[in-house]
This record gives C-alpha cells, sequence and structure tokens, in this order.
C-alpha cells in the first residue's frame, strides 16, 4: 500500500490539498484532525472545557468514534451520530487541540489511522502522522504558510459556509493552537527528518496543488 504523509500547523490547507490529491490519485483521503475534533466534541456534550478537569479513560471507555467513506468523502461519527459538520466549529478546535494533547486520547485513535493506511492506499493528513502515526510512510510532506496566510484562508472558509466569526477570532484561535500542538509533550507537531518541505504562503490553492502533485509523483 501506498501512503503519503502530510503535517503541518492548522490552516496551512492540508484538508483541502490532501483530499485534491487523493483524489488525483484515486486514493483515500483521511483527515485526522477530525477525529481529534470528534473526541473533543465528545467531552464538550459531557460538559467539560479545555481543562479537561476529568478521568479521560473514563469518559473515553463510553466512547466510539468512527469514521466512514461516503461517495469517497469521509464521514466521521461519535457514538453512531454522524458529526461531521458539528466539529468544525471554533470551539470543537479548541476542544480538538485540548484533547489531543492527551496520550490516553492519542493511543485511542492510533490504531484506527493505522489500520486505514494498512488497507488501502491513503493520503493522510495531521500533526503527527510522520513522525508517530506512519514512520514508514512512502512520502513524507511538511506543508506550512505564515499565520497571516492560515488565518486568512480559515477565514475564507468559514465566512463562505455562513459561520459567523471575525478575522482576529480566526487569527488568534490558530496562533493558539499553533502554540499548544508544537508545545506538548506527547506526538507534538514538527516536521520529521525525513519530510519534504513545502511553503505556500502566497501561493493559490491551484499552485499548491500542482507543487505537492509534482512532489508526490517524483516520488512514487
Ligand atoms: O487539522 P485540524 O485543525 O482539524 O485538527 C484539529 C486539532 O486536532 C489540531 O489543532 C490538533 O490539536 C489536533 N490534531 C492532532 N494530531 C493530528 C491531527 C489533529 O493533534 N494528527
Amino acid at each position: 500500500m501506498i501512503s503519503i504523509a502530510i503535517d503541518g500547523p492548522a490552516g496551512a490547507g492540508k484538508s483541502t490539498l490532501s483530499r485534491k490529491a487523493a483524489e488525483a490519485l484515486g486514493f483515500i483521503y483521511v483527515d485526522t484532525g477530525a477525529l481529534y475534533r470528534t473526541v473533543g466534541l465528545k467531552f464538550s456534550k459531557a460538559g467539560f472545557d479545555t481543562e479537561l478537569n476529568c478521568d479521560v479513560n473514563e469518559i473515553l471507555k463510553d466512547t466510539t468514534v468512527d469514521i466512514r467513506f461516503v461517495g469517497g468523502e469521509q464521514r466521521v461519527f461519535l457514538d453512531g451520530c454522524d458529526v461531521s459538520e458539528e466539529i468544525r466549529t471554533p470551539i470543537a478546535s479548541m476542544m480538538a487541540s485540548a484533547v489531543s494533547a492527551k496520550g490516553e486520547v492519542r493511543a485511542f485513535l492510533l490504531e484506527m489511522q493505522r489500520k486505514l493506511a494498512r488497507e488501502n492506499n491513503v493520503v493522510m493528513d495531521g500533526r503527527d502522522i510522520g513522525t508517530v502515526v506512519l514512520p514508514n510512510a512512502t512520502l513524507k510532506l511538511f506543508l506550512t504558510a505564515t499565520a497571516e496566510d492560515r488565518a486568512q484562508r480559515r477565514y475564507d472558509e468559514l465566512v463562505a459556509k455562513g459561520t459567523k466569526v471575525t478575522f482576529k477570532e480566526v487569527y488568534d484561535d490558530m496562533v493558539q493552537r499553533d502554540y499548544n500542538d508544537s508545545h506538548r509533550e506527547i506526538a507534538p507537531l514538527k516536521q520529521a527528518e525525513d519530510a519534504v518541505l513545502l511553503d505556500t504562503t502566497g501561493f493559490e490553492a491551484e499552485q499548491s496543488l500542482e507543487l505537492i502533485l509534482k512532489t508526490i509523483k517524483e516520488s512514487i
């Protein structure tokens, strides 16, 4: 099986580009951030905030997260309910970042991600795919852009979906998540030594996609 690991900070365009690259290659696209968001939503529904003052394992014992592909599109299910839209709110983002710092949560989601890559050709995106989840991935890419660029893209996406947010909220959320994700003790966001660094600052989506596809095709 072929696996392309794409890591990088929030809003670097990973999900859109990974989805399109997977489509072009005929691979499955696995958005691992959606899994952390789903777990984050569970804790939020259980009444906890980002402090997570609770026994994490107790909550996880009562949690099922499923990933299904409907018409090639990934949908995520929390305890049997499709939460693919609900996980996209700013609160779900912050809760995802909080739960993702917990070793118990990372262990809970690890095997599901590896199994998908064992059984399918995948483009998988996240924060630790090249470093932890798929250390033997066929190709590892680390996608980045400046915080301003990334916040602008995420803001445009949210506004297009009708979500009411300000640019400042999106920017602050992004900087905070970058900090949390790269400073946590377990599986922090970091470029794998053997990953190819791609900086898409100032690029249109089309240019970034071209660059990614070219890099992938050269290596597989
Ligand atoms: O990619 P996305 O922004 O949807 O991810 C939401 C959060 O999930 C990230 O801020 C990060 O804290 C966490 N995450 C992670 N490891 C991954 C994917 C996402 O810790 N592989």
